[in-house]
């Protein structure tokens, strides 16, 4: 299946850590000439954070992406969605959100939740450096172990849709600071991952916001993407847009895959 490039499945309003309303979003994206978004911000969690909703705001969320289908709904395609976090311990929260109902949930690992509290994969480095010693003393292949291992539970849920920046924990290992992606037990990881992704009937986002970050390239690197076509998981792409001028960022960069 050749991508859909007018189709993006990752974005983020002022619901969560995004600039905009969901109507500045889909005007936005009409604009841009996009034919399908689907919003999908951060799920409220039951803890503190500095990037997920407001428990509370999720019923006028849902009110107003249908707002935003009535009144664009002729111009473009809408899809009520959420980026969910993957929290075991917090699986009854998460299952019960998830039963409200949505056209398209993105499952992501931006944390792992210990008894000490939430540490993060994805945020700054500093936070990752404080994951990495704190929670795994500085043993990467156990951190990359448990982060892969976390997605690949959540495959087994059959609670998603779509596999978000699936290597996402690559965001500081510029120059291969902390891994070489192309050692056998990384690579095992993340095949044993893909295989998971397929057995569940779940797609995988090529997500181009990672081409804003130091390290320069989509979620996944390349090679994953063309493993993942290999065992026919299909593609969509998804901008991670905070602000609706970064909606469909770099979607004509992205190389079509053999198929
Ligand atoms: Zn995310
Ligand atoms: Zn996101």
């Amino acid at each position: 299946m050749p991508l859909d490039r007018c189709a993006d499945y990752h974005m983020h309003s002022a619901y969560s850590d995004g600039t905009a309303s969901v109507d500045e979003i889909a005007q936005s994206a009409i604009q841009k000439g996009l034919t399908t978004i689907a919003v999908t911000d951060h799920m409220p969690l039951p803890f503190p954070t500095r990037y997920a909703m407001e428990r509370e705001l999720l019923e006028d969320y849902r009110r107003e992406i249908e707002t935003a289908r009535r009144v664009h709904g002729r111009n473009i395609t809408i899809l009520a969605g959420l980026e969910i976090e993957y929290i075991p311990r917090h699986r009854h929260w998460i299952k019960e959100i998830i039963d409200q109902g949505w056209d398209i949930l993105l499952v992501s690992v931006h944390g792992i939740v210990t008894d000490r509290g939430h540490f993060m994969v994805n945020g700054r480095k500093d936070e990752f450096e404080r994951t990495f010693k704190e929670v795994f003393q500085s043993d990467i292949r156990a951190f990359c172990s448990h982060y892969y291992q976390l997605i690949r539970e959540a495959a087994a849920t059959g609670w998603f849709d779509v596999a978000g920046h699936l290597d996402v924990i690559k965001k500081h290992n510029q120059n291969n600071r902390y891994f070489d992606e192309t050692a056998a037990w990384y690579r095992k990881l993340v095949r044993e991952t893909l295989e998971a992704l397929a057995a569940n009937g779940m797609k995988l986002e090529i997500n181009t916001n990672g081409i804003n970050h130091r390290h320069g390239a989509t979620y996944p690197s390349p090679w994953i993407i063309r493993e993942a076509d290999s065992l026919a998981i299909p593609l969509v792409l998804g901008s991670d847009a905070h602000t609706p001028e970064r909606q469909g960022q770099y979607f004509n960069k992205i190389p079509d895959i053999s198929g």
